[in-house]
């Protein structure tokens, strides 16, 4: 977050009237196709989901998240194939009406794609033609997603026994009638009075449907709750960090972990270890495993002043899924103060090491290192850096803790950290090849610059970091502009668990690219920032094939086939931590359109709308007359409330407006938006816990300067010099499809 600095000045892609159209809610409702015969195919096909399917992973559905419950994201179908993936081409497309990040992965079963996008809204597909089937629109309350630190994205439903189970971005688990869309239940997961969220897609087990929550930037204590399918009663939960110690402890875990948190008040801003996005299962073995986040707040020398690992933060924790009992855990960053979280995809494989057959589990998380774990018991097999790093050193194999390195350290100086918080790899999933023995990583290499935040305060409505981001704000310097834009970096990595050395590299044009898919075909799927839908071989990484969609995409896809027939199937829409948090220019394949189900098969006819673009400049700045002492304090106060979504220097390329390109009404209304709370049924919420009329124009000032920089260093002979670096940013790319957003 906050990486590319001045960048952010310059960066201007994004039109504010079809964003707030964008965010205006679903009020363009669409044609709904339901009949009485593809609710019952629908119905029918979601009936035969549970354990027994997922575990045998039919080629020709995709019944869970990652597939299987191994997460191997590994499709055994080879229909499409090195030799004939010339032909591939789009089947049919479906447009999701929104703007917003779109980062789910669908299930398919029998012919039936169930999948969900931004406010957590579920479709079912007829998966061969697209017909929409049904759609559920849990509507959630717009003004929660200043509660949702990296957009209101949702990563997949899971389907069982007849019912499909969404956590929404508001908190709620909602089961519905996989032939209908009509909720059957809907529960609040959530403790009260914190800003918690739902992103990650449930898990099912045992007839046990089981969810995390997101929040760790705000300040919130972490948890998983397992729930009955049938009746959404809760069976059990486990924290992953403990409450506050005169509480007592809800379980002899939390007990061990309160000893490796010491000195301050870590449960007075919960302390973190959410768990938001990643789970794997093994049934031979019994054990879930979670994936944990970081601290709340993130700043250690804050949160657990006398040191320690705080447990259970950025680990594995294996679980045993029957009551929610601790098992062991792996801690990938010990006492973390980066935000390395470990809630990054982790995949179960049965690999041999040193002639020995080992059951091991994998995950390349936030903090840089590839991972391979036992995972009957937890017990350290390798690690290795997969992307440029310089917090740590290197893994030390006899204890299996990362050695810091100072160049990490930032209690007294701001360092210049990789990987920075957005990590070495996301929630992005990978996959993993059995034929290969490769595991595909979407690598990022991005750099942050952390510093102590000496005047830290819990504020309940806002994040709660410790870390100062006032230091990382745009400075003036075209030197480190240019720098700062050449420093941005993604990459495609293939990696050899066993040797634990990367085997080829595919460098990207951009970063935040998409989730993967490997198949038999020899293939390796994923969609990218530029806006185009690609295979590789899975060998060696040469691109195959490719196809632009005319929108990043960030998802990852899945396969399957029906009728005899393999289809490709992804879902694109750019958004996400990195979009809204960043300003780097977004490249120019990736036009912003409105989000879409893409399906690919050989010899596909569909195509895609054409999308007619139009540049723009940014406009002449408002008349207002202000102090530097007022664009001072609105630095400040943008830095705190409004970079986290508007990006940093007010310059997002993401889904939500770039208040560079603001016009006379918006400047009119103001401070009846930023303190009124005008639009908060679009999601912008009203900040009038943290400022009044004074700080809103402040804020106001500052963008209005920012909007000047931006003409002027657009019109310098910087831009002469490095076209190619900053035409994308100093031209907004305005898409005006036909298919225009409706909501
Ligand atoms: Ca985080």
């Amino acid at each position: 977050m906050f990486h590319f600095n001045i960048i952010t000045n310059l960066v201007k892609r994004y039109a504010l009237v079809s964003a707030i159209a964008a965010l205006a809610g679903c009020d363009a409702a669409q044609d709904n196709t339901t009949t009485t015969a593809t609710t019952t195919t629908a119905a029918n096909a979601a009936s035969s989901i549970n354990g027994e399917s997922i575990i045998r992973g039919d080629a020709s559905n995709w019944l869970s998240n990652g597939r299987t419950y191994d997460e191997q994201r590994h499709s055994p179908l080879d229909q499409i194939n090195l030799d004939n993936v010339d032909d591939l081409s789009l089947a049919w497309y479906w447009n999701t009406g929104t703007k917003r990040g779109l980062e789910a992965t669908p299930i398919v079963v029998d012919g039936i794609m169930f999948t969900s996008g931004a406010w957590s809204m579920v479709w079912a597909h007829d998966a061969k033609t697209g017909e929409l089937l049904w759609e559920f629109d849990p509507q959630v309350d717009r003004a929660w997603a200043r509660y949702a630190c990296c957009d209101v994205v949702n990563r997949g439903v899971a389907a069982w026994k007849g019912k499909i189970y969404i956590g929404t971005i508001d908190g709620r688990l909602i089961a519905l009638d996989a032939g209908t869309g009509e909720p059957v239940w809907d529960i609040n997961t959530l403790l009260p009075d914190r800003p918690y969220t739902i992103t990650g897609a449930p898990r099912i087990v045992k007839d046990k449907v089981v969810i995390g929550n997101g929040g760790a930037e705000y300040g919130v204590r972490g948890y998983v709750t397992a729930y009955n399918t049938e009746t959404g009663a809760q069976e059990w939960r486990f924290y992953t960090v403990p409450g506050n110690p005169a509480d007592g402890f809800e379980s002899d875990a939390m007990r061990e972990a309160a000893k490796t948190w010491i000195g301050g008040k870590w449960w007075e801003v919960g302390g973190g270890g959410t768990a938001w996005d990643s789970m794997a299962y093994d049934p031979e073995l019994n054990l879930l495993y979670i994936g944990t986040g970081n601290g709340a707040p993130w700043n250690r020398y804050i949160r657990s002043p006398g040191g320690g690992d705080n447990l259970f933060l950025s680990s594995i924790v294996a679980l045993n899924p029957d009551n929610g009992e601790y098992v062991w855990h792996y801690q990938t960053t010990p006492g973390d103060t980066w935000d390395y979280t470990a809630t990054q995809h982790m995949i179960l494989a049965d690999i041999e090491i040193n002639q020995e057959p080992r059951k091991v589990i994998m995950q390349a998380p936030k903090n840089g290192f590839f991972y391979v774990i036992d995972r009957t018991n937890g017990e350290f097999i390798s690690a290795e850096a997969y992307v440029p790093m310089n917090w740590a050193t290197h893994v030390d194999p006899e204890t299996g803790r990362p050695v810091e390195s100072p160049a990490g350290n930032y209690a007294n100086d701001s360092k210049r950290v990789k990987p920075g918080p957005l990590g070495g790899h996301n929630w992005h999933p990978m996959s993993y090849h059995p034929e290969t023995g490769l595991v595909y990583i979407p690598a990022l290499d991005l750099r942050f610059d952390y510093a102590q935040d000496n005047a830290f305060k819990h504020s309940p409505k806002d994040w709660n970091l410790g870390t100062d981001f006032k230091e990382t704000i745009p400075t003036a310097d075209p030197a480190e502009l240019i720098d700062n834009l050449q420093s941005i970096r993604g990459f495609l990595a293939a990696w050899d668990p066993v040797t634990q050395k990367e085997v080829w590299r595919v460098e990207h044009a951009t970063t935040w690219n998409g989730g993967l898919l490997s198949t038999a075909g020899g293939l390796v799927f994923q969609g990218r920032a530029d806006g185009q839908f690609a295979a590789y071989r899975a060998d060696n990484g040469e691109l195959v094939w490719e196809s632009p969609v005319d929108v990043g995409i960030i998802a990852a896809p899945v396969s399957y086939a029906i009728d005899g027939e393999q289809y490709i199937s992804v879902v694109a829409g750019w958004g996400g931590a990195y979009a809204l948090t960043s300003g780097a220019p977004r490249h120019k394949g990736n036009v912003l359109t409105e989000g879409r189900i893409l399906t690919f098969k050989l010899g596909g006819e569909a195509q895609l709308p054409e999308t007619q673009i139009t540049y723009l400049n940014v406009p002449e700045p408002q008349k207002m007359a202000y102090s530097p002492e007022q664009r001072a304090e609105g630095e400040l106060l943008f830095a705190r409330y409004c970079a986290v979504c508007h990006g940093p220097g007010a310059g997002t390329v993401g889904p939500i407006p770039n208040l560079l390109y603001s016009g006379e009404d918006v400047h009119a209304a103001w401070d009846a938006i930023v303190v009124g709370g005008a639009r908060e049924n679009k999601g912008m919420p009203k900040f009038d816990h943290a400022m009044d009329v004074a700080g809103s124009q402040a804020i106001r000032a500052y963008v209005i300067d920012m909007a000047k920089n931006t003409i002027a260093l657009c019109e310098s002979d910087l831009r002469v010099q490095y076209p190619e670096l900053l035409n994308p940013a100093c031209q907004m790319s305005v898409a005006t499809s036909a298919e225009s957003a409706g909501r």
